[in-house]
């Protein structure tokens, strides 16, 4: 079997001109443009691409974008203070602050201090409390982009075998609850897992987001499985950088009947899921309809 290939990158540019169709009828029908406000404390280089093409991406769907840059000495007063500021501020529909935060920060203390109802990233203890429990929530973006695909690919998820490889906050523990609520049968592996190859092989769908390249290989994938890579992991190979996923994505293909590509998979749907959420947030805080097919 040679995989069908599931085009993030096509699928990601599908959600923004939704986001986009949505932003110019609550302009036009309700006079409300959507924003969402980025905070970066310091100058970690990663960090700043990642604010700048956020920044790009919402104005480009027709959202107000505000950038709020803070030295890396930043004290936990004034940052909570901003916070505070950005939470009473009717303009702005959706809060990140970009991870990870320089030490002397509380990272739990400083996210859990945003309006749940603007968390957009879903970290804060509420949304994760209410995602636990099948209740209406902000959904983080990288699961929720991986479960778009899943939806769209296989149309119900009811009754399948799924396992997700990574136990983190922010992908593993959401990714999972997703799934759970779409009716799958779900397995958490981790770094402890007995005998890996074998829970992964019982699967319709394996999610990798490990951060170990190429870790799982084409046998221990189920014939005609779904293979989601969330991983990005920089490696050399014949001299050359290189973006590779969790997964050999070359043997996998052979096995898989759909597999995520990386780069071009799971990536571009991330920050599409971003601004899905921040037009959720503002449907939300407006009292309208959310948009279809954009949330959990
Ligand atoms: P974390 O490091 O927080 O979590 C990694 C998880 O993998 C842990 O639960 C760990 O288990 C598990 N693990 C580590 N080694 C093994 C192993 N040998 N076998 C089985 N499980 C193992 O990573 P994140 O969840 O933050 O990210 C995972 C990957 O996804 C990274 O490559 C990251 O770059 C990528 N990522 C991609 C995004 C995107 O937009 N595409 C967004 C976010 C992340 P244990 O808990 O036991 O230590």
């Amino acid at each position: 079997m040679v995989a069908q290939v599931i085009d993030g990158k096509a699928f990601a540019a599908k959600v923004r001109a939704q986001v986009a169709d949505q932003v110019a009828k609550l302009k036009e029908e309700h006079g409300i443009t959507p924003g969402l406000a980025v905070v970066l404390v310091g100058e970690d280089p990663a960090s700043q691409v990642y604010v700048r093409s956020k920044g790009k991406m919402t104005v480009e769907v027709g959202m107000n974008s505000y950038e709020h840059k803070l030295d890396a000495d930043t004290s936990e007063e004034d940052l909570l203070a901003l916070i505070d500021k950005l939470n009473n501020d009717p303009a702005v529909n959706g809060i990140l602050v970009q991870l990870p935060l320089p030490k002397h920060l509380n990272e739990d203390l400083v996210i859990n201090s945003i309006d749940p109802a603007k968390d957009v990233d879903g970290f804060h203890i509420s949304n994760v409390g209410l995602l636990g429990t099948g209740q209406k929530s902000m959904v983080p973006c990288t699961p929720l982009g991986c479960l778009m695909m899943l939806r769209d690919h296989h149309g119900s998820l009811s009754g399948m075998d799924a396992v997700v490889i990574g136990r983190s906050n922010i992908v593993g523990k959401p990714m999972a609850q997703l799934l759970l609520g779409d009716s799958c049968t779900v397995t958490i592996a981790h770094s402890r897992t007995k005998d890996l190859p074998e829970v992964v092989r019982r699967a319709d769908i394996v999610v990798a987001a490990v951060g170990r390249p190429e870790m799982v290989p084409g046998d221990w994938i189920k014939e005609g499985a779904t293979v989601i890579d969330v991983g990005i992991n920089r490696i050399e190979r014949d001299g050359k950088n290189k973006l590779v996923g969790d997964v050999d994505y070359a043997s996998a293909a052979e096995r898989a009947g759909a597999i995520t590509p990386v780069p071009g998979g799971v990536g571009p749907m991330t920050i599409a899921c971003l601004l899905a959420n921040t037009l959720t947030a503002a449907c939300r805080a407006n009292g309208l309809a959310e948009p279809e097919g954009l949330t959990a």
